[in-house]
């Protein structure tokens, strides 16, 4: 099947499982880009509420949403992600406290905060036994280490199911190249330790990176349930992990999510048979809940002629919004008048370039690195240029390279736009030198 008639027919199905994620969308008008870039300043990034609320909504027949911060782990994002009923999953001791600081608790029905990782640093390891978090391993040494310190301490396993899928090595995470994960054939020693340590084992977890792919899924529930089923543990759940897929590109695959739920559910009905107990299916996305939300609004700075290109430069650059420069990801882009007016003249193609000190800070670049033009309206120096579905990893991946400060967050809710990060300041940098 084409591209086009994938896209055609998940979207088919998609308008009865979820938001319509075919339609690009920014979090709001041109006015209010234009308004909010000159109250606050560009780079900025704003999300739209409503927007995450539809997206959680479509999942609710899972047991347990459990949001995956690391896509966009504001606090106030977390908040919002809480007053749901959504859980989270956390990567560090830095997230956990982010966690908390929004309110969750580590106590409660399904346990609402879970620890993911594939080791843990020494202070990540004292404080989730202090805190009684429960920990989802990725390898036997966080099994014994934690069982050392803390006997009957609540753990997942992650496992690895020997296969992996997605664009390239650095978003696959199953498979014999991914650092993720317990090898699948290691399962039984990894219960040993369980047993040796007398930890309480939650539930089984798997996720292998980003698919829309049904058949590759269908492997996956597959393997959950011949592990479960060769190892009869009494767990209490099995997590589906993320990868739901985004539309960055129009005919790219929407998510399915009738589909997912059902084949995941086939799978915990099966394994609930087998050792004769119910089990909580959970599903652990984070791209999926807020990349649509979000868009990173930048001001042309510069053009000029490049050989046969065309460079329109804008005053962001890969330390903000790095997945372009690390990934080849392309994201759609808008152009604006500083008064908010769509820019509809003229399009050419156009390489997006950004404001850092590096040859790759390219918006429009490919998975090889080489430039990829958009067709973009004329634009002036001042206009805004808008990246869409920039909610996930966008600035949760931000850095502070050329010393070029973390930008704003303004999150809008029920049309009432609300700062939720401020912008860094120079003096926020140099403090830690001084
Ligand atoms: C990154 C990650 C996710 C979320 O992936 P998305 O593609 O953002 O949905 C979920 N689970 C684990 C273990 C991850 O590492």
């Amino acid at each position: 099947m084409t591209r086009d008639a994938t896209a055609r027919k998940n979207g088919e199905q998609e308008r009865i499982s979820g938001p319509d994620d075919r339609r690009s969308g920014l979090p709001c008008t041109g006015d209010r880009i234009a308004e909010l870039s000159a109250a606050h300043g560009t780079p900025l990034w704003v999300y739209d509420a409503g927007r995450i609320r539809s997206h959680i909504e479509s999942l609710r027949r899972f047991d347990v949403i459990r949001y995956m911060q690391k896509a966009c782990s504001n606090i106030h994002i977390l908040r919002l992600m809480r007053s749901e009923g959504v859980h989270v999953t956390v990567v560090s001791a830095g997230e956990l406290d982010r966690a908390l600081t929004a309110g969750y608790r580590v106590d409660g029905p399904d346990r609402p905060i879970v620890l993911t990782a594939d080791l843990l640093d020494r202070p990540t390891l004292r404080t989730v036994v202090e805190l009684g978090v429960p920990v989802n391993a990725g390898s036997p040494h966080m099994l014994s280490q934690i069982g050392r310190l803390a006997p009957g301490h609540p753990v997942w396993i992650r496992i690895n199911p020997g296969f992996g899928h997605g664009p390239g090595r650095r978003t696959s995470a199953g498979g014999a190249q991914s650092k993720h994960g317990i090898w699948h054939e290691q399962l039984a020693e990894n219960l040993a330790l369980i047993d040796r340590y007398d930890l309480d084992l939650i539930g089984l977890h798997m996720h292998v990176g980003s698919s829309a792919d049904h058949g590759h899924l269908a492997k996956v529930c597959d393997a959950m349930v011949k592990l479960v089923l060769a190892h009869q543990r009494p767990i209490h759940a099995i997590s589906a992990g993320g990868g739901l897929p985004v539309p960055y590109q129009p005919g790219d695959p929407v998510a399915d999510v009738d589909h997912c739920f059902r084949l995941w559910d086939t799978a915990r009905r099966e394994i609930a048979a087998a050792i004769g107990r119910p089990v909580r299916l959970e599903i652990e996305p984070g791209r999926y809940l807020v990349a649509s939300s979000g868009a990173l609004i930048t001001e042309v700075r510069a053009h000029k002629p490049v050989g046969g290109n065309h460079f329109v430069l804008v005053d962001a650059g890969f330390n903000d919004l790095v997945r372009p420069a690390m990934y080849g990801s392309t994201h759609r882009v808008s152009a604006f008048g500083p008064d908010g007016l769509p820019r509809t003249g003229f399009a050419r193609e156009t390489v997006l370039a950004g404001a850092l000190c590096e040859s790759g800070d390219v918006f429009t670049q490919d998975p090889a690195h080489e430039v990829r033009p958009v067709s973009l309206p004329a634009t002036d120096i001042g206009d805004l240029v808008v990246f869409h579905d920039a909610g996930a990893y966008g600035a949760s991946m931000s850095s502070t390279y050329n010393s070029r400060p973390l930008a704003p967050e303004v999150l809008i809710d029920r049309g009432v736009p609300r700062l939720i990060r401020r912008r860094q300041t120079i003096e926020d940098l140099l403090a830690l030198e001084m």
